[in-house]
């Protein structure tokens, strides 16, 4: 039996095609044309003005918090169910992260940070908020919210590439989104990411900071630190690939959901399985279609599936039950705890083909 991954890489078939262009001008760097290439077609997508491409998300994250200011002792608040990538930029500048838990959405939940906002007694600089599995948060209120207590709103838009909310794109909401190009992700580029935003002189002084805060002079001048955190021109060549195929990736990724939904519809009318919700308004890109269970052993699932080569994972462990941040701030009310006990991601691939997630079906119900 062929070896079933949870998202594996998907090329678009132009891929090579256009490395071959980045061969040829001999721009085997940080610099070159197809970096621009990458970042309109981002820009283009998500109908935001300013991009930068660099070597991962959490760099994008880190430049973002960088740019804001974001400092040591800093609070800067963030979504307690999430990847971890999202919270060690917030470590990197060594600023403290504030953990708010999620709501019945999955994501971040707007009433607990409101709650949290209103008593504490340190008021955080910035929120750094994700988008759980390519589903879109409650962006606007959690936009609205930080607005009014002038918090900066990062959004972590690494899984939701592709997803919208009222038809604006994810990424687009706060003061700065990121999206990861890592090789699980709905489009990849091997490892990579990109920082979008509105506000042109931030976008400067991230490019800065992601190439050495080298200053503007004939020599090389430095008055601050920065990073070495540019993406290659040879990676961009895929992304620009990659994004020719964003939205036919979105179908396949939206297609696996409702095909597993359409499987599992009578385990779902007896309340023995619930998928991710959808918030209304809003159509998520379904990176991976994610489920829990009210009874089943989710570890015996996960085993059973990987006896039969099928890769399938536990949904994140919530950041504040970390050892790491044992002794962070939280703002907990055991949802995303019961999430996490609960729930796993099964393959999702926007190539699994209907036949290999019918096998995953029929395995899943065989143990659960
Ligand atoms: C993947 C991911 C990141 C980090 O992206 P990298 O490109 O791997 O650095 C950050 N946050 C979330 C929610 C992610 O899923």
């Amino acid at each position: 039996m062929k070896q079933i991954f949870l998202s594996p890489p998907h090329m678009s078939g132009n891929e090579q095609k256009y490395i071959a262009e980045v061969f040829e001008s001999n721009y085997i760097a940080p610099v070159g044309a197809m970096l621009t290439r990458f970042e309109d077609e981002v820009k283009k997508a998500t109908e935001c003005e300013n991009a930068l491409a660099v070597v991962n998300g959490t760099s994008a994250i880190h430049l973002a918090l960088r740019v804001l200011g974001i400092g040591e002792g800093d609070d800067v608040l963030a979504s307690t169910f999430t990847f971890i990538g999202s919270i060690n930029a917030i470590l990197y500048q060594k600023a403290n992260p504030v953990f708010i838990d999620s709501d019945e959405s999955w994501n971040l939940s707007p009433k607990l940070l409101k709650e949290y906002l209103q008593t504490c007694e340190k008021k955080p600089k910035a929120l750094v908020v994700t988008h759980l599995y390519g589903q879109m948060a409650k962006i606007e209120e959690i936009a609205a919210i930080c607005k009014e207590r002038s918090i900066y709103l990062i959004e972590d838009a690494a899984e939701s590439l592709g997803a919208f909310y009222e038809g604006r794109a994810s990424g687009t909401f706060g003061d700065f989104g990121v999206f990861s190009f890592n090789g699980n992700k709905i489009l990849t580029t091997s490892s990579g990411g990109m920082l979008v935003s509105k506000n042109a002189e931030w976008m400067k002084k991230a490019a800065f900071y992601a190439t050495q805060a080298k200053e503007d002079k004939p020599y090389y001048e430095h008055v601050e630190f920065g990073y070495n955190y540019r993406m290659s021109n040879v990676l961009a060549a895929i992304g620009v690939a990659q994004m020719e195929v964003l939205s036919e990736r979105v179908k396949a990724c939206r297609k696996n959901f409702e095909l597993y939904k359409e499987a599992f519809s009578k385990e779902i009318n007896e309340g023995k399985i619930t998928f991710m919700p959808e918030i209304e308004a809003s159509e998520g890109n379904r990176w991976l279609t994610t489920l829990t269970f009210k009874e089943s052993s989710i570890d015996k699932i996960i085993a059973h599936l990987q006896e039969n080569k099928i890769e399938s994972r536990h949904l994140w462990k919530p950041m504040h039950l970390q050892p790491l941040f044992k002794d962070a701030k939280r703002v907990v009310d055991g949802t995303s705890e019961q999430l996490f006990a609960t729930g796993i991601c099964l393959p999702s691939g926007s190539d699994l083909s209907s036949d290999e997630l019918q096998r995953v079906v029929k395995l899943v119900k065989e143990v659960m």
